[in-house]
Formats: structure tokens, sequence, C-alpha cells
């Protein structure tokens, strides 16, 4: 496992990217990291993620009570507590507001469309959690239904959530879902679909369970007809 030292510099780079790639604008978003003994090392409430230093992380125990750090700890970290607790196998989690996927968000529209291969085999697909208060428990159970099957959550009216075994895979769940979003929304603008059949997807199954054996936790799309959209 690497260091806290480490983890704090990875979760500066990480925060940076997010900024860079106008994943985030403003103080949103928030990044933690699973550390030994069930503690976790979350960003602060109120920095930009493009500007933070490795001595603003936040440490919270398994309730989200401060143990170490100066700044309060983000006003997310409910959502952050409920996947650590139902995930033992995740050690990193993202959240951001891209903004093609987070408007299919704010759209209503799941990207559960077998759409591209790659996607398929990495994400399966990406559900819709309904809208919830940020801030609030309300939020974290809204995704409580999804967590156990998905790596990465549409959040209603707000954003996305991603997470791994590490913080450089829940970055790049991110960055998959929002790239997705945009195939996807060229689909849309294109007016039709052509989702991958039952057939390729039960091989692409099997060539996840090569690729990833059985870390992956994330549920397979069933596929539907070809839509058309106007
Ligand atoms: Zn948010």
């Amino acid at each position: 496992m690497p260091t806290e030292r480490k983890l704090r510099e990875e979760i500066v780079r990480y925060g940076r990217m997010l900024h860079e790639r106008g994943f985030v604008a403003a103080m949103d978003g928030n990044l933690s990291v699973r550390l030994r003994g069930n503690r976790i090392l979350v960003t602060p409430t109120c920095v930009s993620k493009g500007a933070m230093r490795a001595a603003d992380m936040v440490i919270v125990d398994p309730e989200g009570k401060r143990i170490s750090g100066h700044k309060n700890v983000t006003s997310e970290i409910g959502m952050h507590l409920l996947v650590y607790r139902m995930r033992p196998d995740i050690q990193a989690i993202v959240h951001a507001h891209p903004p093609t996927a987070t408007g299919f968000a704010a759209a209503g529209i799941a990207l559960t469309e077998p759409l591209v291969c790659e996607v398929v085999m990495g994400l399966g697909c990406i559900p819709l959690a309904r809208y919830g208060t940020p801030g609030t428990s309300e939020l974290a159970q809204t995704l409580e239904p999804y967590v156990p099957n998905y790596d990465a959550i549409l959040m209603s009216n707000h954003g996305v959530v991603t997470y791994g075994d590490t913080l450089e895979h829940a970055y790049m769940k991110m960055e998959t879902v929002e790239h997705f979003a945009q195939i996807a929304l060229v689909t849309h603008l294109l007016g039709r679909q052509q989702p991958l059949k039952q057939v390729e997807i039960e091989k692409l199954m099997v060539a996840r369970s090569r690729y990833f054996g059985a870390k992956l936790a994330a549920a397979m799309p069933i596929p539907q007809a070809p839509q058309k959209f106007s």
C-alpha cells in the first residue's frame, strides 16, 4: 500500500486533472482514498480541485468524524463513507460534474446502452440514481441500490461518482464516463443508435473475466432494440 504522503500527492494530482479537463468548476468535486484502519483521506470543502496542496487533506474515521487536518471535510463525505462501507474492494473514490455526463444526468437519461465495446467491458453500464440533496443522507440513499453492482453512477441533476481499487483507476473511470457520454451524445445527434448484440456482449464478458478476473463489479448492460431519437 502506498504511504499516506504519496496518497496525498495523488489526490492533488488527480484533483488538478479533474480541474484541467473541466470536469469540475469553482469548488466542485471531491476525492478520497481509504487508509489503514478504515480511516479515509479526503479533500476539504471550499477548495478548488485545481489548487490543492497535500497538507489540505482531511482524515476522518468510518463515521465521518474528523481526526486530522485543519480544514473542514467535504460536505459529500456521506457518499464516500457509503461506498467504502458497501464495497470492501474499493480503495478510492472520485466525484465530479463533467459537463456531458452531467447533462445526461440532468436530462434524466442513464448511460446504459451497450454502444462501445470497451466501455461495456470496463464499466458495464452507468445507471442513473434519482436526485438527492447534496450534503444530506438522502444523497447517499439514492446511490445505495447501485453501489454493489456498478463502479460508476450518474447522479440525477448533479454529477457522477466513480470508484476503484486505486485512485488512478477511480479517476480513469470518470474520464471513461465523460468520453462515453460524448459518444452517446453524438449518436443522439445522428438520430440513431446501433447497440451491441447479446452474443457480442457475452463475448465481452468472457474477455472481461480474462482481463480483470473477478475483481470487477460492474453489471453488464441488457441489450435493447436500436432506438431512434427525434
Ligand atoms: Zn457534487
